[in-house]
């Protein structure tokens, strides 16, 4: 699942790969768009707003794309050999005289008027990556319901854009939070999210997403299920819940957060 620092990450290569460049020709590869021809227009901007990677395109055209589960945008030179995955994994690509941005798996693809993008994207949260993040904003989103699980409110992007599973797990452990505390029960809320905040900060300028500052062994509990907590040896445990198709593992060491 990829988190919001591996679509801000995106957005920076694609925007010096792109912006400023004509575009030579499009390939959207999915039904609504098949028809679009993008050829011709200029890259005017690339950005990451949490999960989702915004391409603006002269002529008040937006191309919005949302990671999901296994998304992803890989560039080329021409005449490079692709490897992003099968050819039937291929939502998108775009061409200018020097690069190629090929789009995979994405799990949204759409073409928007730059002027709606505001509204299209108002539902988000405070995004923990953006020049105007607001730290009192997320909290009083995330209080709204003190009944939530506190795992659920840090994921659900209505509250805070971009922090994915990973940070929240890792957060959770770092602040000794039981990942099911009902949201009213947490002392430091905001504690929490400066840590969540802090961990994605110093890793989105690297692919890699270490928490733990070593490369060897990148997490304290995420993906560690049934092994021994590094902290105090416990084991970690681990449990899947959520809605069909968006069903995430939540991992936490019953000693060291409760
Ligand atoms: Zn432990």
């Amino acid at each position: 699942m990829p988190e919001g620092d591996t679509v801000w990450l995106a957005a920076q290569r694609l925007r010096e790969a792109l912006v400023g460049a004509t575009l030579l020709e499009s390939d959207l590869r999915v039904p609504s768009l098949a028809t679009v021809d993008l050829a011709g227009r200029e890259m005017l901007g690339v950005a990451s707003r949490g999960k989702h990677l915004l391409m603006d395109l002269a002529g008040g055209l937006t191309l919005h794309s949302h990671f999901r589960m296994e998304g992803t945008w890989h560039l080329y030179r021409p005449g490079d050999r692709w490897h992003g995955g099968p050819r039937h994994t291929v939502r998108a690509i775009l061409r200018t005289e020097t690069r190629v941005a090929v789009g995979y798996r994405l799990g949204e693809l759409d073409l928007w008027r730059t002027a709606e993008v505001g509204t299209r994207l108002g539902h988000l949260g405070p995004d923990v990556l953006g020049a105007d993040w607001d730290l009192d904003e997320a909290v009083a989103r995330i209080t709204a319901d003190p009944e939530a699980p506190v795992v659920n409110a840090l994921r659900d992007q209505r509250n805070l854009a971009g922090l994915g599973n990973i940070y929240v797990c890792e957060a959770l452990f770092l602040r000794g939070v039981q990942p099911f505390t009902p949201v009213g029960q947490v002392v430091d809320v905001s504690g929490l999210v400066e840590t969540a905040r802090d961990l994605i900060r110093r890793n989105a300028p690297r692919p890699s997403q270490a928490t733990t500052g070593d490369e060897r062994r990148p997490h304290f509990v995420h993906g560690r299920r049934h092994r021994p907590c590094y902290r105090c040896g416990t084991t970690i445990m681990a449990t899947e819940a959520g809605p069909p198709g968006r069903r995430r593992w939540t991992y936490w060491c019953p000693m060291c957060q409760t």
